[in-house]
């Protein structure tokens, strides 16, 4: 995996983890508008028969720095 992938922020602070056997677990995928971005890892409150599935939520801003990931993807800065 490539550190340009993504948002930089997610590979530095993985590195930082890594020396505390820590991983973050905010996976990166592609949007509805075809950004990488972090998901959020959401469940559905009432399971069962006819109950709506639960959706996916996308972080818009980066949680460690608070940049826009949107204006973020394709440059690497
Ligand atoms: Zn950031």
């Amino acid at each position: 995996m490539s550190a340009t992938d993504h948002h930089d922020c997610f590979a530095k602070v993985d590195a930082m983890l890594a020396e505390r056997n820590t991983r973050l677990t905010f996976p990166i995928v592609f949007s509805e508008d075809m950004q990488r971005k972090p998901m959020i890892v959401t469940e559905q409150i009432e399971t069962g028969r006819g109950k709506k599935k639960a959706v996916g939520m996308f972080a818009s801003f980066c949680p460690f720095c608070g940049a826009s990931l949107a204006k973020a993807m394709g440059d690497a800065a």
